[in-house]
């Protein structure tokens, strides 16, 4: 396993979990997944339906990592822009692509009910919003995923985006009215409830210390056991470690952290009435209400695993950046997880070798992807479902190691950095441009008194008799400096 060290946190575990043994004898099965997060648990619910006999080896618990500590924000798409896939793999790969990750969205949505899950809290609605005020670019991303790639979605004009979310911060808007939120733990305490209810096996305090992947029937060494099995699926994120460190050197490890805060009465309804998860166009800020009266809000990051405790003074402040009418908060509990990144920013996904098998770099959009990817991988396996191969063209490249991680940690600073100078500037033009209407409607009114000014009068200044005055320009006034919202990037 990898030292690094565990991702803590200080919110109470679900009921749901439940004591899953570790491996103490040796097993021979068809599938042996590594990794109980997400994407293992999805390959291995769908594989153990479909008859397969099935092993799950998590070297801590289920959802121990990102999978147990995210917002539970379900959307289509990846992490990567939709104009970025196309420029990729083309137009027609690209909407197969896109459809996919609606299906991951799909499989979540089918699975995430109270029937299956106690608990988990579904509702539904996704904000994107812009930091800058770029209506026509929205204009034209509308029209592509509404048209071609048959999404729901509806522009937001600045207005709307304001009546809901009362912040000067942010402008237009994209609503995503078939996105939705669960409670990220209950899902992945529930998707190992229903994989083991189909068959599978899970085992906790179970690591990976080996495997041979040569052979038909391949080899996995735990510490306290061995397996054999006719596929391996990778399935272990960022902390795969010694078993196969070059595959994790493929991924940059992102450190998240987020917050829920204590009750905040009314003043959170006055401020926020949007009852989705909104996220902003740069990734920087994530949040949704919770409990009817909390602030839940993921912001922070960085390229070292932290103590999430560290990060509750700067989600506060990152609050109240956003939204300064709700005073100071209180965080009430921190959480964090690390996500894989990947240097492309599409999912790892597919067969590195005859039976074995990758599903890795969800990044910040887990949830669809990981399901998508369970699917997609337990399909080819039973069925010779193929179509992994649309991700072949992202292929796994080295993520830099130590080097890879600081440079990853000073292009986050700057892509936030940049994201807030960017947002200050916006506001600025929008205030210049409100003072211009308010100078306008003074000089227009100006005018028609100077029209109807009483004859006898003396002209005024560089007015010729009978003429209008001769209206002055107004100043420019200077924009702000161009600096980095100390609030923005919100790292210790
Ligand atoms: C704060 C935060 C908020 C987020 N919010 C959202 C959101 O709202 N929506 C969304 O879609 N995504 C979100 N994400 C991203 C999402 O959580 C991740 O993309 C997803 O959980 C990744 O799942 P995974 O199964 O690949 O990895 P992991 O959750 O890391 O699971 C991998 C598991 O493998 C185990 N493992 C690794 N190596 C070994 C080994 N050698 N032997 C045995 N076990 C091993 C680990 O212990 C771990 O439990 C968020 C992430 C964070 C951190």
């Amino acid at each position: 396993m990898s030292d690094t060290p565990p991702s803590a946190t200080t919110r109470s575990e679900p009921e749901a979990i439940r004591d899953r043994q570790r491996l103490a004898f040796d097993l021979d099965v068809d599938i042996c997944i590594v990794g109980a997060g997400l994407a293992g648990l999805t390959v291995a619910l769908e594989a153990a339906r479909m008859g397969a006999s099935v092993a799950v080896l998590e070297g801590r618990h289920v959802g121990w990592n990102a999978s147990g500590h995210q917002l539970g924000t379900v959307m289509p798409g990846y992490g990567l822009p939709i104009g970025e896939i196309i420029e990729r793999v083309g137009f027609e790969d690209a909407r197969e692509l896109w459809s996919l990750s609606r299906q991951g969205a799909d499989f979540v949505r089918a699975h995430a009910t109270e029937e299956l899950m106690p608990g988990i809290g579904l509702s539904e609605g996704a904000l994107e919003v812009s930091n800058v005020d770029v209506g026509d670019r929205l204009i034209s991303r509308l029209q592509m995923l509404g048209e071609d790639f048959e999404t729901e979605v509806e522009g937001w004009q600045v207005e709307r985006v304001r009546d809901q979310l009362k912040t000067g911060r942010y402008f237009h808007g994209m609503y995503y009215p078939k996105a939705f939120q669960i409670d990220g733990r209950h899902y992945v305490h529930g998707l190992a409830a229903l994989a083991q209810r189909a068959g599978a096996r899970i085992f906790e305090d179970t690591p990976v210390v080996s495997i041979d992947s040569s052979g038909i029937r391949k080899r996995i060494v735990t510490p306290s056991a061995r397996l054999r099995a006719s596929h391996i699926v990778l399935a272990g994120n960022i902390h795969l470690g010694a078993a196969l460190r070059r595959l994790s050197e493929t991924l940059l490890p992102v450190s998240r952290y987020a917050g829920v805060t204590a009750p905040l009465g009314e003043r959170l309804a006055e401020a926020i009435t949007f009852q989705g998860s909104v996220i902003d166009c740069d990734g920087v800020d994530h949040f949704r209400i919770v409990d009817g009266d909390r602030l839940m809000w993921a912001s922070p990051e960085t390229t070292w695993a932290a103590r999430p405790q560290r990060f509750a003074g700067a989600i506060a402040r990152r609050i109240r950046t956003i939204f300064p009418q709700l005073g100071k908060v209180e965080i009430a509990d921190v959480f964090g997880g690390a996500v894989g990144q990947t240097v492309h920013g599409m999912p790892q996904i597919g067969q590195l070798q005859k039976g074995l098998w990758v599903a890795s770099g969800f990044g910040r959009q887990g949830l669809n992807t990981s399901a998508m990817a369970g699917q997609l991988i337990a399909r080819s396996i039973l069925w010779g479902d193929e179509r992994w191969r649309l991700f072949s063209p992202f292929e796994l490249v080295w993520a830099g190691g130590p080097t890879g991680r600081v440079v990853g940690q000073l292009v986050s600073m700057w892509g936030r950095g940049s994201s807030a100078a960017a947002g200050a500037f916006a506001r600025y033009r929008e205030k210049a441009r409100a003072r211009e209407r308010i100078r306008e409607a003074r000089r227009l009114k100006a005018n028609r008194q100077g029209q109807t000014r009483a004859p006898g009068r003396p002209p005024g200044p560089g007015q010729t008799p009978g003429q209008p005055p001769r209206l002055r320009r107004p100043r420019p006034e200077r924009p702000p400096p161009v600096t980095a919202d100390p609030g923005a990037n919100g790292l210790p």
